[in-house]
């Protein structure tokens, strides 16, 4: 069976990965950034708008930071929308809102376009290593259709129901994702002020039952200090943000907590380092 032709909008630091192994695969790519030169390293046809890049592909995938990154690049000038056909598909790999997810699917379902929500768990290198966890709000038609591309850039592909809902299950785990990185953050920095060596408490916490994946991934940054982004602290905040304007009326004083905290980390320019950098402003 012919491949379908993809395009895709957005090369930070997981559009260029993901990119990357669908390549791999055979697949035809057409590229748009915003910031031209971030294709350059990759094998796929680079165009200059997303306009132009929607015209020469039967899927879209977007790889954006937010809500407003979405908007512009889709119904701004020259975006997406302007191309828009039946038989054009568009999947927002993106962390968005829910209520984005919804508006985007409802706006270009009216001009025949078949949209799914389908934002990831996993960082750079799960999306290197095509294991990322894909969660997805949108027809299961439509998601039965993109599978192939999902089996390639992940190790699993959730269904969650109608659009939106993808992205609250994207707000859901990376919740939990920030309060435990925060949870760490904090014992070292207890640990510490009670005068233990950083090296020997890091190394005790990768050998007891709390070293989940994320928390060993995190070890090796937090023994040299230094983070340098693979996701950045400013999509944590992001989203956070996005989660609590969804949490109205739930009692999640933790996620509150820990909201505030990350807010307070990107006041303090630690935005473009990498979310454990939440360490630095704490202390
Ligand atoms: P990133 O490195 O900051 O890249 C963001 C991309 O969005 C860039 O291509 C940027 O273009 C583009 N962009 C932002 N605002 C735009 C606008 N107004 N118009 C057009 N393009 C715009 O982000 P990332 O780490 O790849 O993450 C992308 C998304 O995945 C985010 O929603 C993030 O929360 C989510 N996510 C990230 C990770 C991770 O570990 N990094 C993991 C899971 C999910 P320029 O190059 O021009 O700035």
């Amino acid at each position: 069976m012919t491949k379908p032709r993809i395009g895709w909008i957005g090369l930070g630091h997981m559009g260029v990965p993901m990119v990357g192994n669908l390549i791999a695969a055979g697949y035809a790519l057409t590229l748009y950034n915003r910031t031209p030169g971030k294709a350059d390293s990759l094998k796929g046809h680079i165009v200059s708008s997303p306009a132009e890049l929607a015209r020469q592909s039967d899927i879209v995938i977007t790889m954006l930071s937010d809500d407003s990154g979405q908007e512009s690049v889709l119904f701004g000038k020259d975006g997406v929308f302007s191309a828009a056909r039946t038989g054009l598909t568009v999947i927002n790999m993106g962390t968005v809102s829910p209520q984005a997810s919804r508006d985007t699917a409802e706006r270009l379902g009216k001009v025949g376009v078949d949209v799914l929500d389908a934002p990831v768990s996993g960082s750079v290198k799960p999306a290197q290593d095509g294991t990322l966890v894909i969660l997805v709000g949108g027809d299961a038609a439509v998601l039965g259709r993109c599978q192939p591309i999902f089996d390639l850039l992940g190790k699993r592909t959730f269904h969650f129901g109608a659009h939106g809902q993808g992205s609250v299950a994207k707000l859901a785990i990376n919740m939990m994702l920030g309060m435990t990185l925060e949870a760490l953050a904090e014992s070292v920095l207890f640990g510490e002020a009670g005068g233990l060596d950083r090296a020997t408490l890091l190394e005790m916490i990768g050998e007891t039952a709390c070293a989940s994946p994320i928390v060993t991934l995190k070890l090796p940054s937090l023994k040299v200090d230094s983070y340098p982004a693979a996701f950045p602290l400013k999509h944590m905040a992001k989203d956070f943000r996005l989660a609590l304007a969804e949490s109205a009326g739930l009692d999640i004083p933790s996620g509150r907590a820990t909201a505030a905290s990350f807010a307070a980390a990107e006041s303090r320019g630690l935005g473009d380092s990498d979310v454990m950098a939440v360490i630095k402003s704490l202390k």
